[in-house]
């Protein structure tokens, strides 16, 4: 017989407390140390190639993934080329997101070979071709992302193939491209309503290269790029005298850089459009394939959409 009286019976309670904390104390250790070798260690690793699609994907993974971009603010993707770290980078990756329609141009070559080993989405790829701008035949403009209905279409390919990669975060993940997409529609009506304010007869945007042809179609602004799609191509003198006629004529207060593009050929357009007596003011610099660096404030696809707005209407509003 076990004999049980009451001053045992609180020892082996106050033991099991003990016995219960030390254990708790014991497990915390654990997870602790676990989280200090390696923190979140079954967390897909997303190499993305640019900083707009490294957006697009913390915006869906939230905290249930680990990104890593492979061109950094300001670098320009259409000429950009791999280093053997890079390779090593996206080879290691659980999934790599790439923007796709060739804007990787350099890249093309290397992403088709990494296509065949590691998981790849090139989200532009996706989008249904009838709402693409065609370029020459079966080539598409890239810079998609200008269009916040037309992105707003991208957030659910990522949703999959991280869902693919990490079968415990698919419902958030898909729940997080749902509330995005929805973001992206809203915004989408906020840009059209300021462009609307910049009086008909100034709603010309001269920039360095044609990076916003979807950005003119979806928000009724006329685009005009100095270079061509892709930076590429080089622009020849007959290119900006066809722009300084466009300028002089149109009586355009002002045309724009940007931050992933060399400013030469804008410079040589106001230049020549001195020489014809007529002024053209530098509106200011917009984010084109490149989101703004660490406290720019113009970290997100999002910021960036309405800071360039908000440069174009101050630049072209003005009575200059
Ligand atoms: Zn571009």
């Amino acid at each position: 017989m076990i004999f049980d009286c009451p001053k045992t019976r609180r020892f082996r309670d106050s033991l099991g407390t003990i016995l219960g904390a030390a254990l708790g104390v014991v497990s915390i250790v654990l997870v602790v140390t676990a989280s200090g070798a390696s923190p979140e260690p079954a967390l897909p690793r997303v190499v993305a190639t640019t900083t707009v699609v490294a957006d697009l994907v913390r915006q869906v993974g939230g905290g249930q993934v680990t990104v890593d971009c492979l061109m950094g603010p300001g670098i320009d993707p259409h000429s950009y080329k791999a280093t053997p770290r890079d390779a090593d980078r996206l080879a290691r990756a659980d999934l790599v997101v790439a923007s796709g329609l060739h804007l990787e141009g350099k890249l093309a070559e290397l992403l088709a070979k990494l296509g065949r080993r590691v998981p790849l989405v090139a989200v532009a790829d996706t989008l249904p071709r009838e709402r693409l701008l065609e370029v020459a035949p079966d080539l598409y403009d890239p810079h998609v992302w200008f269009d916040a209905s037309l992105w707003s279409g991208c957030p659910a390919a990522v949703a999959a193939a991280l869902g693919k990669a990490h079968p415990e975060g698919a419902r958030e993940y898909q729940q997080r491209a749902a509330d995005y997409a929805a973001r992206l529609t809203t915004l989408d009506g906020e840009l059209r309503a300021r462009i609307a304010t910049i009086p008909a007869s100034r709603r010309v945007l001269v920039t360095a290269h044609d990076a916003f042809r979807y950005f003119g179609k979806a928000y009724d602004i006329e685009v005009v790029g100095v270079q061509g799609t892709s930076t590429e191509s080089e622009a020849g003198l007959a290119d900006i005298n066809r722009l300084v006629e466009l300028v002089v004529s149109r009586g355009i207060p002002a045309v724009f850089v940007e931050t992933s593009v060399s400013d030469r050929n804008v410079m040589a357009l106001r230049e020549g459009a001195r020489s014809r007596g007529h002024e053209v003011a530098l509106g200011g610099r917009l984010y084109s394939d490149s989101l703004g660096g660490p406290g720019s404030g113009a970290e997100t696809l999002e910021d960036v959409l309405r800071a360039n707005v908000e440069t174009i209407v101050a630049g072209l509003s003005e009575a200059r």
